[in-house]
């Protein structure tokens, strides 16, 4: 199995105290932890109400399309693709998704590597810290075909394309 180093990562989705609902670290530790596995960048921000979070559009960016109310069509991922629109694909957990990581694996493939940012979208409590969380992710998406050059796309030059337009 290729090994892939976190070097330079982002993950663009993640979540940390202070918040109005209980959160794993605090913003100050994920940027330490984050710092400690290399990383290049953490964006800091806060979610007021569930709602916002979970159908937010912030163009060029659809964050959770695979999230369980949510629930994009392939179909209407690819057209939004065709339009430049990046895709936040947060880890599948069962708590909030319907695709477990085989197809989330092959719904990036589907809509394509190109529109694709992996994120954790982790801070939970109950969930592995971000880092955690996205090294996990990388490591099963290899496991399930994903080049190096792929991830690279999806945790480096995606999230980086993606920071500079915003
Ligand atoms: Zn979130």
């Amino acid at each position: 199995m290729e090994e892939f180093a976190l070097k330079d990562a982002i993950d663009s989705h993640f979540h940390a105290g202070p918040d109005v609902r209980e959160r794993k670290l605090t913003y100050l530790e994920a940027a330490i932890q984050a710092r400690d596995a290399g990383m290049k960048a953490i964006p800091i921000k806060s979610h007021s109400t569930i709602t916002a979070d979970i159908a937010s559009l912030i163009q060029p960016l659809i964050t959770h399309p695979d999230h369980l109310f949510i629930n994009m069509s392939v179909e209407v991922q690819k057209e939004l693709a065709q339009e430049g629109v990046f895709f936040d694909r947060c880890f599948p957990t069962e708590k909030t998704s319907p695709l477990r990581m085989e197809e989330m694996a092959k719904r990036i493939r589907e809509v394509g590597v190109m529109s694709s940012i992996v994120t954790s979208d982790f801070g939970q409590p109950e969930n592995p810290s971000p880092v955690e969380g996205i090294k996990i992710y990388i490591q099963q998406l290899i496991q399930l075909g994903y080049s190096n050059q792929e991830i690279n796309q999806m945790v480096r030059i995606n999230p980086g394309r993606l920071l500079n337009l915003l």
